[in-house]
């Protein structure tokens, strides 16, 4: 076969030599020790945590380096890809923080290594593909569906490796120049195959992750290029990473399986392969069984970033929560550091585990109460309004009619040596907090619980008689207790709990009338910040309801 005919024959547009294509794009100036990493996914309308996951470790290891962190858009499966999908997935890193230096923008491509949209690139594979066919190392093949088919068919029925390799690929790899001529004229639709040799010999990989990979040397002839002239993930991955200079490739562990066939191609093309990181599969324990099983799609909506944003988990929180399943010794460093960002935990990846990381939504709820109430109540207004500006607009306007009450409100219970972990996410910050709005207002809980209603009225006409807003805290709780007393109630619960036919009930059974009264529930912060929170106008309106 003369190998540059063929090549000349199945790219006559062209143009570019190798060593003209890789001119383009050199080196990057970068200091000693900077890594280039990037994330690569594919746009199909589903963002995944898995996304984010892979994200924060590229985006750690390249900013930690002093290096360059890129987002390359992988769209070259058409089938998958869906419109305005690109956009979604930029505005999910962006929500979550993930500052890219270079790559694919909402706006365009941002960089000198573009164009940063696989399909865009259509022209530097070919420039490659062609390379390899005149080397004698790819080849083109007509095979009809039905006839991979039936390959296929006999595979399965003599157990063996599906594919095609060895006898499956002579009829293609002997085909004549002559006969493709024709094919090509008769516009048979064909594909480029790698032309692998049969071998035996096994690779092994440095995985940074999980250390030395042995896996068989690739003896498939996959596919480069589709009928339809872009490349597969395999052929776009190398010629990319490649061009790009990535020093790292960090990716699903579902790849490592594809590992030999990129090893033969950057072998092949005589380029250094970059440093992969195959990273664990997000699993989860299965309610039904107890067992751990990989996240799915169907059945559980923590896996779309999406719901992350719908809940209005904060992103500090995520952060937090995916660098504890990132390094098994964040937590650690957390405790020693309370209070420092989490930028500057020092990321390793030879910390990182290689069983399936499992995702525990109590456990991001923890997290979250922890994180939340370690901020400062301007930093949670402001996150909590920009959620709210998205998915709770009438909440959004609230917020800022009430700015000030609303930042005294996120300072209630905060003074002591335990402070309150009341918010969890934003969407439920709009139901606790919503008492301090009369607009969001609701009674909750059941007063006829704690007293009659005769016992009730007295009581809040008593404490309204005496209400001074000016009291302090502890002026005021000796008035309660004063009218605790007076009303028959036991002062002190330990003595209603001794003698319960001589009370009406104790303490608790008032501060929970006043909580339900000013609150809507027994369950809230402090009463006498509360009702400095909401002026004494609210107070008395609320507690005179009662009396
Ligand atoms: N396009 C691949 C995916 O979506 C990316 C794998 C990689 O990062 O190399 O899984």
């Amino acid at each position: 076969m003369d190998n540059k005919a063929l090549a000349e024959l199945l790219f006559p547009d062209v143009t570019e030599t190798r060593e003209q294509t890789e001119a383009r794009f050199p080196e990057r100036q970068l200091p000693e020790g900077a890594c280039v990493t990037r994330i690569g996914p594919s746009p199909t309308g589903f963002v995944h945590l898995g996304n984010l996951y892979n994200a924060i470790i590229a985006e750690r290891i390249a900013h930690q380096s002093g290096g360059v962190f890129y987002l390359r858009i992988e769209d070259t499966d058409n089938k998958r890809e869906v419109e305005g999908a690109v956009e979604t997935l930029i505005n999910a890193m962006d929500y979550f923080g993930v500052r890219f230096d270079e790559g694919a923008t909402a706006e365009g491509d941002n960089g000198a290594y573009g164009p940063y949209r696989q399909r865009q690139r259509r022209d530097i594979y070919h420039v490659f593909a062609k390379w390899l066919v005149e080397q004698g190392l790819a080849y083109p093949c007509f095979m009809t569906a039905e006839e991979l088919d039936a390959i296929r068919e006999q595979q399965t029925a003599a157990k063996e490796n599906p594919g095609i390799y060895g006898r499956y690929a002579e009829k293609s790899r002997s085909l004549t120049l002559e006969e493709i001529k024709q094919n090509i004229a008769e516009d048979k639709p064909w594909v480029l195959r790698y032309k692998a040799e049969m071998t035996d010999e096994y690779i092994e990989v440095k995985d940074a992750v999980r250390g030395a990979v042995k896996m068989p040397r690739n003896s498939m002839d996959f596919v480069l290029l589709k009928s339809d002239g872009i490349p597969t993930y395999h052929f776009a991955h190398v010629v990319d990473d490649h061009l790009m200079h990535s020093t790292h490739v960090i990716r699903g562990e579902e790849w490592l399986s594809s590992l030999p066939m990129h090893v033969e191609l950057f072998g092949k093309l005589g380029w250094e392969q970059p440093v992969y990181c195959h990273t664990a599969t997000l699993m989860k324990i299965d309610e039904e069984n107890g067992g751990k099983r990989k996240l799915s799609k169907r059945k559980d909506p923590e896996l779309a970033l999406s719901y992350y944003q719908q809940e209005g988990i904060s992103r500090d929180v995520v952060w937090e929560f995916l660098l504890t399943l990132l390094n098994s010794n964040y937590e650690e460093w957390r405790l020693a550091n309370p209070g420092v960002s989490y930028l500057e935990f020092p990321y390793t990846l030879e910390k990182m585990s290689i069983s399936g990381a499992l995702v525990d939504l109590d456990k991001l709820r923890d997290i979250s109460k922890e994180v939340i109430c370690a901020m400062q109540p301007e930093k949670v207004y402001d996150e909590w309004y920009g959620w709210c500006s998205e998915y709770n607009r009438e909440f959004a306007d609230l917020l800022s009619k009430y700015k000030d009450r609303t930042l005294a409100a996120l300072n209630v219970g905060k003074g002591g040596k335990k402070p309150r972990k009341d918010i969890e996410t934003w969407k439920q910050a709009c139901d606790f907090m919503s008492f301090y709005y009369d607009e969001t207002f609701t009674v909750a809980d059941d007063m006829n619980e704690q007293a009659d209603e005769e016992t009730r009225k007295q009581f809040f006409a008593k404490y309204l008689e005496t209400y001074d807003h000016a009291d302090d805290s502890q002026a005021w709780f000796e008035k309660v207790r004063a009218i605790t007393a007076e009303l028959g109630f036991a002062v002190k619960p330990k003595d209603f709990k001794k003698y319960p036919d001589s009370y009406k009930g104790s303490i608790v059974h008032i501060t929970n009338m006043l909580r339900i009264a000013l609150t809507g529930r027994a369950n809230a912060p402090d009463i006498h910040e509360v009702s400095h929170v909401l002026g004494e106008d609210i107070v008395r309106a609320r507690l005179g309801r009662w009396a």
